[in-house]
């Protein structure tokens, strides 16, 4: 067991700090209130591998592992949740292609993912289908020389932006088995029958994209299929036991900047004749902040390493997740706390990080789920 990121992880974190402090820092507030990101950013992040590093090298891709991945993504939520979203989101859903997908599919779509050329999002969520995955209608029914797809999507990341979309959607109604009637598809958003419309006022991450999407007599060809008709749940939980992992970076992240802001204004800030730093109790608040946030970022990397050895662990990565999601909620709101009212204000970086961190206990799971899962796991068959 070795606690150390070796040499080549700690010089990926801090050319991935180095990035966020030069590409991410000054943007991120406009981005924020303008509800935008500029396109070039994803490019440059692109050029330095720091997209999907998960994704391998014959595909484009930094060929590193999820660890890795989550390091980077650590340092980008630490400077800017909002923009660190959507450098994550770019390759979302990737991991379809990587793990089920066919050469052809690996080799059309993972190269323009990893550059940054294109972006990409998972379409799971639906008006009617939200932690139940497996009562999503979106249709797909197979016709004479692929399937027709039919059905809506609601708060997709990438939906307006993305070049495709990895779309979980309903194949085999009639199967017996709730858990056998979905299937992966991979929809390209230039196919006629494909609309998206941009979402408004999130209350955090508004840098991203997320969009509400309507497949009105989509045809896709076979080919479209990614892995086994009828096996798409299974898929589903296979990439969710990845992005979990690596969602929980996003909450270590969130955390680590929001305690940074909190300890450069406790050492300016004096009230009662004394930096606010010297009271015990902003000791006492920081410590716990610190160990949260430590405890976070070893389950973190824990689950990480499990899923680069070959050994995912959903309770485990379920584990961190939520647990990471909590430490990012409670440490921005000591955070904010420590900042006083000038934290209630928008000028502060402390304001947009507290909004940012809720979503990290709804999407990817909401925390209960999480907890059926570790439960289930702990607890066994009674
Ligand atoms: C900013 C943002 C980005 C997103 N991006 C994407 C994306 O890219 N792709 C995508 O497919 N989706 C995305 N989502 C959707 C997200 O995954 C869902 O919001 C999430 O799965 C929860 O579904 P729901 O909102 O329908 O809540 P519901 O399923 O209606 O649940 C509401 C609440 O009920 C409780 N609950 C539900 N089921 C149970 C249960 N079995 N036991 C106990 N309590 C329960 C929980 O407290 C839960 O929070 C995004 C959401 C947001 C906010």
């Amino acid at each position: 067991m070795d606690f150390e990121l070796n040499k080549e992880q700690k010089d990926i974190q801090k050319a991935a700090r180095e990035f966020a402090q030069g590409e991410l820092k000054d943007i991120a507030r406009d981005c924020d209130l303008n509800e935008t990101f500029p396109p070039e950013l994803i490019r440059k992040a692109g050029e330095l591998g720091f997209l999907g590093a998960f994704i391998p090298e014959q595909y484009g891709g930094a060929g590193l592992g999820f660890l890795e991945h989550a390091i980077i993504l650590e340092e980008f939520w630490k400077v800017d949740p909002g923009l660190g979203q959507q450098l994550c989101s770019t390759t979302f859903g990737s991991e379809e292609f990587i793990l089920f997908g066919t050469e052809e599919q690996k080799q059309k779509y993972l190269p323009p993912l990893a550059s940054g050329e294109a972006m990409m999002g998972f379409a799971i969520t639906e008006p009617d289908a939200g932690s139940d995955t497996s009562s999503a209608s979106t249709s797909a029914q197979e016709i004479e020389h692929g399937y027709i797809m039919n059905g809506s999507k609601t708060m997709i990341g990438n939906g307006t932006v993305g070049r495709y979309l990895v779309v979980f959607a309903l194949s085999d109604p009639d199967n017996e088995s709730r858990a056998q009637r979905h299937s992966i598809f991979v929809v390209e958003t230039d196919t006629p029958g494909y609309e998206a419309t941009r979402l408004h006022g999130k209350m955090g991450l508004r840098a991203s994209d997320t969009a509400s999407i309507f497949f009105s007599g989509l045809k896709l060809p076979k080919e479209a299929l990614i892995g086994t008709r009828g096996k798409g749940f299974y898929q589903l939980m296979q990439f969710f036991d990845r992005s979990r992992a690596y969602v929980a970076a996003h909450g270590v992240g969130l955390a680590q900047g929001a305690m940074d802001l909190a300890i450069k204004h406790v050492k300016g800030r004096v009230q009662f004749g004394r930096k606010i730093a010297s009271f015990q109790a902003t000791q006492f608040k920081i410590a716990e902040m610190a160990t949260r946030i430590e405890l976070a970022r070893t389950l973190t990397h824990k689950a990480c390493s499990l899923l680069d050895k070959g050994k995912s662990d959903s309770k485990v990565t379920s584990m961190a997740k939520m647990n990471a999601a909590r430490t990012a909620v409670e440490v921005v709101d000591e955070a904010l706390q420590l900042h006083g009212g000038y934290g209630y204000f928008n000028d502060q970086d402390v304001e947009r990080f507290y909004r940012a961190a809720k979503v990290l206990e709804l999407y990817e799971g909401a925390k209960e789920i999480e907890k059926i899962i570790i439960g289930r796991h702990v607890l066994g068959r009674y």
